[in-house]
């Protein structure tokens, strides 16, 4: 199954998208975490998108379409796979709309609908393993007190990209750039929407629900 995760940063696709992935064993492709490990090494790539990313802009959908393109050629994909954080504009859908035109294209779009204050309170209390990615969440789940990460003993920090302001403009970004591709995809039919404001285990229940209702 093809999938795409869908919704403003701080909705919890990245953690639903990694529930799933585990439990249907196939690969969640998150285009942000690819591009933090490429600013963690240093590479060209990262050079190149580390001042946007810390600013909350969006990387240039050239590159983005360019990492995708080669992700999704890897073998672990032919099963299927989980996009959390791509595509983000409409030229990104339209590349991968393209890119699988032979396959039939994606199989649904599910869609975490979250009002903008609750975001904004859950962004600006996360706090993110620098090593493993774990996200913790300083209301529902606290780091450690020695703010070492439980998971690998790595250093617990804030992405600069989740201090208030970098998640306001963040937003901005969003909904001017990202939010189109509801339409988008409700267009095509394939837009499923989940009230992702809930608590995370009722979110993942639907998620599984709709997962097997689809494979079916
Ligand atoms: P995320 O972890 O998905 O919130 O991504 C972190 C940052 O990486 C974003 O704020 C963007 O700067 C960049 N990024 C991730 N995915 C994309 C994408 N599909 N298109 C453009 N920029 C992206």
């Amino acid at each position: 199954m093809k999938l795409i995760f869908l919704g403003a940063p701080g909705t919890g696709k990245g953690t639903q998208a990694s529930v799933l992935a585990e439990k249907y064993n196939i690969p969640q492709i998150s285009t942000g975490d690819i591009l933090r490990k490429a600013v963690a090494e240093g590479s060209e790539l990262g050079q190149k998108a580390k001042a946007i990313m810390e600013s909350g802009g969006l990387v240039s959908d050239d590159i983005i379409i360019g990492l995708i393109r080669e992700r999704l050629a890897q073998p672990d994909c032919k099963p299927g796979y989980i996009l959390d954080g791509f595509p983000r504009t409409i030229a990104q859908a339209e590349s991968l709309d393209k890119l699988l035109a032979a396959q039939g294209g994606i199989d649904a779009v599910i869609y975490f609908d979250v009002a903008e204050d609750e975001i904004v309170r859950r962004l600006t209390s996360r706090r993110t393993c620098s090593q493993c990615g774990y996200n913790y969440n300083m209301i529902s789940d606290p780091p450690p007190t020695d703010n070492t990460c439980e998971k690998c003993g790595g250093d617990i920090i804030q992405r600069d990209d989740d201090k208030e302001e970098t998640v306001r403009h963040r937003l901005v970004v969003y909904n001017e750039k990202t939010a189109p591709l509801v339409d988008y995809y409700k267009k095509q039919n394939k837009l499923y929407t989940i009230d992702a404001a809930r608590d995370v285990k009722k979110v993942r229940q639907d998620i599984i629900n709709l997962y097997e209702k689809l494979a079916a």
